[in-house]
């Protein structure tokens, strides 16, 4: 993990300077709150938390969870990942299910059961752009694996002189894992899923999203005064600051990740969550592949956008939206974020930036926060 954290530690320092994540402006020892912060590795991405805990809720006994709220938050991201989300790590249910495909139905547990159901309902009501089936698609570009603007530059440049060149998935093998997917070719029913042969599963739009939920739950139980915490692009908001100052989430722009398009200002719970094209993607011969895929063509989306924040109270929902609005491109998208009414905010190829009404009392621009 250190050797991990080490890879990423200038990209953190960077983003805690620049406030690539949520501003993380606070007074504290204003009230009886305490504040907890952590910087940390969790499903391939960096997690920053801020939260205000009462005193005792400080620390537990070990054994008991341990380590204070931040550590118990950390925790279960991490449960959530191994043992439930991740299609990389064998044994969790995620790969387990993959690797039955094909097979008997396969039982699920209550967590994935609701989970499917889920994407389910977005796949339907995206038309398709949202799709969870589309896993053999995405292991064959790979992007997440190749994402360079995950790390430090010079860390990159290491990399690639180590590693061959990204090579483009033979056009062949996407058709044919395209024709493998199709959310409606999944029966989930029964406590139980059938998974066709040559199908596999992916959550990886989904996942952080599912993990503010988590968070959110456990937030509650132990009932923390506040936080903010981001999971990669998606952040969460509870309860409030010591001074009740509201929480500032900035919005990077796709085009200059050093700065922000603007500030959400928000008060008590939100999730918030940005899919975009600048952050995991690769270049060949001058040409951006970014790993938001378009499931009718098998190859990254072209909808004429760089990115897409959704603004929702729950954590699914804004990871999922934010995706499929993504394929959907601005129109399409709009009507979407309208379905679920949800709040959204578009960057066009061009840096326009176009917003749902709600969202507008929320926003402001950098050069008014
Ligand atoms: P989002 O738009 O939220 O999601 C994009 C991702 O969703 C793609 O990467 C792909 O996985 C999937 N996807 C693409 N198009 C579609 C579509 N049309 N419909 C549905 N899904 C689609 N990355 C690593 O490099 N190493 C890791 O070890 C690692 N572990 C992970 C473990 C878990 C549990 C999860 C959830 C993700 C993990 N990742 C890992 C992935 C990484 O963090 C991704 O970059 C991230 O999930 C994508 O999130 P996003 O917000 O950038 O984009
Ligand atoms: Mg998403």
């Amino acid at each position: 993990m250190k050797s991990v954290l080490r890879k990423f530690r200038k990209w953190i320092l960077f983003c805690m300077v620049w406030g690539c994540f949520p501003l993380l402006l606070s007074g504290c020892g204003q009230s009886k709150a305490a504040r907890f912060d952590s910087v940390d590795i969790a499903m391939g991405t960096v997690v920053v938390q801020q939260i205000y805990a009462r005193q005792p809720l400080m620390q537990r006994p070990a054994g008991d969870g341990g380590g204070d709220i931040a550590d118990r938050a950390l925790a279960r991201i991490r449960q959530l990942e191994q043992e439930t989300l991740s299609r990389r790590i064998p044994g969790s249910e995620l790969a387990l299910l993959n690797a039955g495909a094909g097979g008997a139905p396969a039982p699920l547990s209550a967590k994935m059961e609701a989970i499917l159901s889920d994407c389910m309902e977005v796949s339907e009501a995206s038309g398709g752009a949202f799709d969870i089936t589309i896993g053999k698609v995405v292991a064959l570009w790979d992007i997440d694996a190749w994402a360079g603007s995950q790390m430090p530059a010079d860390a990159q440049q290491l990399v690639n002189a180590q590693q061959p060149a990204y090579q483009l998935p033979d056009a062949d093998a996407l058709a044919e894992a395209l024709a493998s997917a199709g959310y409606g070719k999944l029966a989930v029913e029964n406590r139980s899923v059938s998974i066709p042969e040559a199908m596999s599963l992916d959550l990886g739009a989904v996942g952080k999203g599912i993990a503010l939920d988590e968070l959110l739950g456990m937030l509650e139980e132990e009932q923390a005064a506040g936080a903010v915490i981001s999971v990669g692009g998606s952040v969460l908001t509870y309860g409030e600051k010591p001074d009740k100052s509201p929480w500032r989430v900035g919005i990077l722009n796709p085009a200059d990740r050093a700065g922000n398009l603007g500030v959400l200002s928000l008060v008590g719970q939100w999730c918030v969550s940005t899919s975009g094209d600048y952050e995991r993607y690769v270049e060949v011969d001058g040409i951006r592949y970014h790993h938001i895929i378009d499931p009718g063509t098998g190859y990254p989306a072209k909808s004429g956008l760089r990115s897409v924040t959704i603004l929702a109270k729950d954590g699914f929902l804004s990871d999922a939206l934010s995706t499929a609005c993504f394929v959907l491109g601005r129109e399409k998208g709009m009507e979407l974020a309208g379905r679920f009414a949800v709040e959204a905010l578009f960057v066009d190829e061009d840096g326009t930036i176009v917003m749902t009404e709600g969202m507008r009392a929320y926003f402001s621009p950098p050069d008014e926060t």
